[in-house]
């Protein structure tokens, strides 16, 4: 499957939004946000309300699934656990890898991003990979010292035949649920490093069809600003991205 059409707008809701409110939430969303010809508009829904947010959407194929994490086998004894075929048969067309939750929180290695993007691509669903430095990473110089490392060992495990699948997301930690949003200086300076990274690893015309996502307190009042810095090929949206009428302001910011 090919990466989303940019700009691409998802949403993130974490371990919020059960199945009943996942349908309030579409019933409320799909009113304000009709059908659009250009660009894409994604959740990632707990995977306990997938189905519900699934039955919301029938008749809007323009409002695609995926799923916040999968393991990297295909099935097996993991409880808890699901793996990339199951969510491409529930109907998911994205995946989150890597997000800074799954580092920070759950303790998810490089190595694993790598299997699970892998996993991901098998399957044949698009994985967002998430990168991003802490606050201490960033004041010390490393920021793109640290986004390097997550990133290259994947640019490495994915053949350019299938680079094309993939959607990249630079969420700084420090931005993420803080309130504390990047600047479009900042942001687009990082993703222009991530950019050349794509560049040497796929080529300039490769490269420049992978959506690179920005991640961190993006609010309706801010996306704008955010949506036009050049490079930033989307957002990828937590907090605001729970509210119908907040998530509706930040797709019309485009
Ligand atoms: C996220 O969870 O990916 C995120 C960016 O969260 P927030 O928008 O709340 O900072």
């Amino acid at each position: 499957m090919s990466a989303p059409q940019k700009p691409v707008l998802a949403g993130n809701w974490k371990m919020k939004h059960g199945p009943s409110e996942a349908a309030r939430f579409f019933a409320g969303f799909l009113a304000l946000h009709p059908p659009r010809e250009t660009g894409s508009v994604v959740f990632f829904p707990p995977a306990i309300s997938f189905a519900a947010a699934r039955e919301a959407l029938q008749g809007r194929p323009d409002v695609r699934l995926g799923v916040q994490n999968v393991h990297w086998e295909a099935g097996g004894a993991f409880t808890g656990e699901t793996s990339a075929p199951m969510a491409a048969d529930a109907g998911a067309a994205l995946v989150l890898v890597g997000h800074s939750e799954r580092r920070w929180v759950f303790g998810e290695t490089v190595a694993e991003t790598v299997d699970k993007v892998r996993a991901v691509l098998r399957a044949g669903l698009v994985p967002v990979l998430c990168v991003g430095e802490r606050l201490d990473e960033r004041r010390a110089g490393r920021a793109e010292a640290v986004v390097a490392a997550q990133l290259q060992p994947v640019l490495e495990a994915v053949p350019l035949a299938a680079a094309r699948s993939l959607v990249v997301a630079y969420e700084p930690v420090w931005a993420i649920g803080t309130g504390v949003v990047a600047t479009p200086d900042d942001a687009g300076a990082m993703h222009r490093f991530v950019r050349s990274r794509l560049e040497a690893a796929y080529g300039g015309e490769t490269a420049a069809a992978i959506p690179i996502l920005y991640g961190g307190s993006v609010k309706p009042d801010n996306a704008r600003e955010l949506l036009t810095e050049p490079g930033v090929d989307g957002v990828l949206v937590g907090g605001a991205s729970l509210d119908p009428a907040g998530f509706a302001a930040i797709c019309a910011a485009v």
